[in-house]
């Protein structure tokens, strides 16, 4: 077969999977202890957008997540010195990230005869784009607000949504609305510009045992 050309879904991959000690070393899969010593675990983390569930005492975990910070995206405390089955069925809250809710709005706005979707977070982000978010896979699109008059304003879709990671050139949320839903990351090329491009990462359903 002739060469592939690398594909942005590769590059992805290649991003959510961080050289990870646990994953290079022999490391043990018993929920009742840490996966790489034998005390009993303290944390679980999911990761690696979503793939991967670990747990770990409280010193490997430190030392996980100084490697690791950019990839977890929710931790939580373990319940009965045992990891969950499912990450999901542990009712701890997620320790990580900020925790809000969203509307994805249609809006157009009488003075210039402009009109934008956007993603409104109530802890204050403001995603304006020309393109729609529940229609694209990869959208190009800006922090603003618009000051002008609305002659439309259309309520597409609303939920929650958790702030996994809030950096200065890359964000990540986990839209949970009606039709915004998964993971999603906002990066820029540099901080002049104004431009961002927000990309849904894609999260295996259900892979809960990972
Ligand atoms: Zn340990």
């Amino acid at each position: 077969m002739a060469k592939k050309k690398k594909t942005k879904e590769s590059e992805v991959t290649v991003q959510a999977q961080p050289v990870n000690p646990i994953l290079t070393t022999e490391y043990k899969y018993r929920r009742d202890q840490c996966m790489m010593c034998a005390e009993l675990p303290i944390i679980e983390a999911k990761w690696a957008n979503g793939m991967c569930h670990s747990w770990f005492c409280d010193v490997h975990y430190k030392e996980w997540e100084e490697k690791n910070a950019n990839y977890v995206e929710y931790i939580k405390k373990i319940i009965n010195n045992e990891a969950s089955k499912s990450f999901y069925d542990n009712p701890n809250p997620n320790i990580k990230g900020t925790e809000t809710s969203f509307a994805v709005r249609f809006i157009m706005y009488r003075n210039d005869d402009t009109s934008y979707w956007h993603i409104i977070l109530d802890a204050g982000q403001h995603i304006a784009s020309d393109d729609n978010p529940l229609e694209k896979d990869e959208i190009s699109f800006y922090f603003k607000q618009h000051p002008g008059l609305r002659q439309l304003c259309e309520l597409i879709d609303f939920g929650t949504v958790t702030i996994l990671m809030d950096r200065e050139l890359i964000k990540k949320y986990d839209f949970r609305g009606n039709k915004m839903v998964g993971i999603y990351e906002a990066t820029a090329d540099s901080k002049d510009s104004p431009f961002w491009t927000l990309k849904k990462v894609e999260v295996p359903k259900e892979n809960k045992d990972a």
